[in-house]
């Protein structure tokens, strides 16, 4: 009998609990991602935003593979939440919606990041997906795939309002302007959108900042004042990242492109939990232990030895590592008198015969693999090879000692989105309620044996 930290998963079918069967046997651990909760922080994000009619559309940011929770599921679920536009950082993404068979007719799709000489710009263009300019160059690139294909290029034009990142200046904006203004006029090219990025808009305690957001806005206005005089009104202006989504509303415009928000995160702890946004974590981490077994006080544990036992304990693997995107930095260190600083390891809930317990990764994180120090018999708390153990979860409230990506990214020094994208994919996404969320033709775009 093992002991299982996991939440007992509702299964849709007999297949769907053929299909996790089928995981477990695969790999010894598995992300399991609730399209219930994606499906709701968008319609939550939407509701925000005014609602369908408001004047204001969702954009659904699932870049870097939906911020390692799986493009195609998680597009779909921002859709069925209420989600009219996709956004990818990467060219590569956009053209994998579309082919997956999310058309035009059912949103638009952004994507921004690309190398004006190289980049697949005919194939976005063939595909009805919108492409960000923000640089001379890149209106340079456009023009040509544009050509190339016969197809008027749609455009979001990327200012840089003060993040210093992409987008046109205001030194260079004039040159920018004129060009695309010869290019709007012979129907080449149709400027759709004006949009810019935030950088400091999650730290609305910090007057600092705040004060620098504002700016961002009003250098954002000026670029678009400069916009309309060149001929060129910007259909839609976006600007909001999840944090302005929430805490924001007069830099709503016409769209919003929230990231974190869709996966059930706040953007920084420092803005408070998930709930009080009314968000809910749709990824669960969970592995299966490896070896369990007892060891002396004053055992070495790990590469280094930067964590030694300090009486006579239990230890446990989980068969996770570095390679799975454990990030090392969660290494935990605690040898007494040593030259190594106490530091605790990343958080794993485990469950004892007598109810839940926090375990932290003791020692070094390696390739496949790191230990945890169960402190105390393993016999006597039951755990065993083969239990279910979680490294992060909805949270579930503080007496269910569920460890949340925050807690992953305090004890990494980085941030929740570090802790999603980094998971290799050789650790299977598994997908809950996809058939309460999903409808029939949705569903078969998915892969069948990854449903539960
Ligand atoms: C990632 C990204 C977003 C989403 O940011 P979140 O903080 O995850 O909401 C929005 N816009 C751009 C340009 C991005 O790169």
């Amino acid at each position: 009998m093992t002991l299982n930290a996991a939440p007992s998963w509702e299964f849709s079918s007999e297949q769907g609990r053929a299909n996790y069967e089928r995981a477990l046997r695969e790999y010894p651990a598995q992300a399991i991602v609730d399209l219930a909760a994606l499906h709701d922080n968008m319609r939550h994000l939407v509701e925000v935003c005014g609602g369908a009619g408001s004047g204001t559309a969702v954009m659904g940011v699932v870049k870097a593979d939906a911020y390692g929770h799986g493009l195609i599921p998680a597009a779909l679920a921002a859709l069925a939440g209420g989600a009219t536009w996709l956004g990818t950082a990467q060219a590569r993404e956009a053209l994998r919606l579309r082919r997956a068979g999310i058309g035009p007719e059912r949103c638009r799709i952004l994507t921004w990041m690309y190398s004006g000489p190289t980049a697949p710009l005919d194939d976005l263009i063939a595909n009805d997906i919108d492409v960000s300019v923000g640089s001379l160059d890149g209106i340079g690139a456009v023009e040509s795939a544009a050509r190339r294909t016969g197809r008027v290029a749609r455009v979001h034009v990327k200012v840089d309002s003060g993040f210093g990142r992409n987008g046109f200046t205001e030194a260079n904006f004039d040159d920018a302007l004129a060009a695309l203004a010869s290019l709007a006029r012979e129907g080449v090219v149709r400027v759709v959108g004006q949009w810019s990025h935030l950088a400091v808009a999650d730290a609305p305690d910090v007057p600092e900042f705040v004060a620098s957001t504002e700016r961002q806005v009003e250098h954002f206005n000026a670029f678009t004042a400069r916009m309309e005089a060149a001929g060129l009104p910007p259909e839609i202006r976006h600007l909001a990242n999840t944090a302005a989504t929430l805490d924001r509303p007069e830099i709503h415009f016409e769209l919003t492109r929230p990231g974190i928000g869709l996966y059930g995160y706040e953007p920084d702890p420092a803005m408070g939990t998930p709930s009080k946004y009314r968000l809910r974590p749709a990824m669960t981490l969970q592995a299966q232990l490896g070896t369990v077994k007892d060891v002396s006080a004053a055992h070495g544990i790990s590469y280094g030895r930067t964590y030694l036992t300090e009486e006579a304990t239990s230890t446990a693997i989980v068969p996770v590592g570095y390679a799975d995107g454990i990030h090392r930095s969660a290494s935990g260190f605690d040898v007494e008198g040593a030259r190594h600083m106490d530091k605790p390891g990343g958080p794993v809930r485990v469950m004892t015969a007598d109810g839940p317990r926090l375990m932290r990764v003791s020692g070094r994180v390696c390739m496949d693999q790191f230990v945890l120090d169960l402190h105390g018999s393993a016999a006597r708390m039951g755990v065993r090879e083969g239990d279910t153990v979680v490294l992060f979860g909805p949270g579930r409230g503080e007496a269910a000692c569920e460890p949340t990506a925050d807690d992953w990214a305090r004890a990494a020094d980085t941030i929740s989105y570090e802790i999603f994208t980094c998971l290799r994919n050789r650790i299977p996404r598994l997908y809950l309620h996809a058939r309460d969320v999903l409808d029939g033709e949705d569903l078969g775009l998915l892969d069948p044996a990854a449903l539960l």
